[in-house]
């Protein structure tokens, strides 16, 4: 069988053999023999129109209702046979994070659970399932968001951010926590029900610390007040929200939104946390009564991270209570960098060669361009983040001087590369 492939999709790329989707496009990809392949999305048509023809029993795919491109709810209700195993979702956030495998672990239990939870509801007599709220504990640029966003995605449920540094204390300058769950019911398009099974990802969660030297007189004295604000959302309860976010106000009209069944997904980076961890250590090592001297990995004290520093970096034992789940980010190594440019799905180099494949142009990178773009984003210690921002000041000017009538190929050479980022530098 000959692989088709869509008008414009880098050739070398592998594509679903029925519908011409790109392996960078379709959510799975399967090999048959002869490089003949299927995309998930064809399976489940295929599924689909087997079940319509009452060729084989069983329930309505997801998306049953119109397939790809349909018109139909974008949030059905997640059913039994749509919850995946937690190693099914681990494989499905290796397709898109690189390494972090502790923290995918624990998310893929936690989310599984969660929705285990929701859909046992009524059927569990004497044991009442608590929820799995989650805290990622790592710093910026290692794949927090990107972790939830994939998430959601996953489970096709209405997925917001928010920035935990925005939020304030009723009475003082800034938005009410009510107002996150605003985010969350724009993205399920004000469909009440949806937005009720959505994730929401609170960031920088660690800014809200209750922290003496906490320098904010705009937010509350501490951060404690936000924290207070947050406990009964987080735990589960009917809020009014204002539909358009902002501050609460007596003339506005409200929409009730039950929490109970939102998972919320908590990240910072909680800076000098490590210098907490390892003080717990040493004095329980040493502390009276202690057990035999555990070997510690210096070099990732993060692994050890437990509860109670959170509560020492500032987080009130009421929040941390409500965040059951709690992991943590390795920071990203140049491996992981190099992997993070061209691996995912949806990568970076990826992104750029699909856009220029739109003009027809095929973009190739040379291996020592990748390298030296790692190294770059290591010197300017950004993190992920910086392979962006790299890759960006090299390819400006290609995007810009691009001739689109040309077609053929551009190769970015690793003297083109240096000559691009030594003239920004
Ligand atoms: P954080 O929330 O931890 O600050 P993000 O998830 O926003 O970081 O990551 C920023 C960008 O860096 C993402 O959009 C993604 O492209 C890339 N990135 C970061 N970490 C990873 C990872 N582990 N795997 C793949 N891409 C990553």
């Amino acid at each position: 069988m000959t692989q088709r492939s869509r008008k414009g999709a880098d050739h070398s790329e592998q594509c679903c053999s029925f519908c011409g989707t790109p392996a960078s496009e379709a959510p799975l990809m399967f090999n048959g023999g002869d490089g003949a392949s299927i995309c998930s999305s064809c399976i489940e048509h295929g599924y689909g129109l087997l079940l319509e023809h009452d060729i084989i029993a069983g329930a309505k795919p997801r998306n049953a209702k119109g397939g790809k491109g349909s018109k139909g709810n974008k949030f059905e209700p997640i059913t039994r046979e749509d919850l995946m195993r937690p190693a099914e979702i681990k494989s499905f956030l290796d397709q898109y994070v690189i390494g972090q495998d502790a923290a995918k672990r624990y998310m893929s239990v936690a989310v599984y659970n969660h929705y285990k939870r929701l859909l046992s509801k009524g059927k569990t007599e004497d044991v009442e399932l608590d929820k799995s709220n989650i805290v990622l504990v790592g710093p910026t640029g290692t794949g927090k968001t990107l972790m939830a966003r994939t998430i959601a995605r996953l489970l096709r449920v209405p997925f917001s951010i928010v920035d935990a540094t925005a939020l304030t204390q009723a009475g003082y300058v800034g938005e009410d926590v009510e107002s996150i769950l605003s985010r969350l019911l724009q993205a399920a398009d004000y469909d009440v029900e949806a937005a009720e099974r959505g994730i929401i990802f609170i960031d920088e969660v660690d800014k809200i610390a209750r922290n003496g030297d906490n320098p904010s007189i705009t937010r509350d004295v501490s951060g404690e007040g936000v924290q207070q604000a947050l406990l009964k959302i987080l735990e589960g309860t009917v809020v009014n929200v204002p539909p358009q976010g902002g501050r609460k106000h007596p003339d506005q009209q409200y929409i009730q939104v039950n929490t109970s069944n939102i998972l919320f997904i908590c990240g910072g980076a909680f800076d000098g946390i490590e210098k907490k961890i390892a003080m717990r250590m040493n004095t329980n090592a040493i502390g009276y009564g202690a057990k035999t001297k555990q070997r510690i990995d210096e070099s990732n004290i993060m692994q050890y991270i437990q509860p109670q520093d959170l509560r020492s970096f500032g987080l009130i034992p009421e929040l941390i209570g409500r965040l059951p789940v709690l992991t943590y980010m390795e920071p990203l190594e140049r491996k992981a960098l190099r992997s993070i440019l061209t691996e995912p799905k949806n990568s970076i180099i990826r992104q750029y060669q699909c856009l220029m494949s739109l003009d027809d142009i095929n973009l190739v990178f040379d291996d020592d361009v990748l390298d030296y773009i790692v190294d770059k984003a290591l010197e300017f210690k950004l993190g992920a983040r910086g392979l962006r921002s790299i890759c960006e000041t090299i390819m400006m000017d290609v995007m810009f001087d691009m001739n689109t009538s040309d077609g053929g190929e551009f190769r970015i050479t690793l003297d083109y590369a240096k000559s691009k980022i030594d003239r920004a530098v």
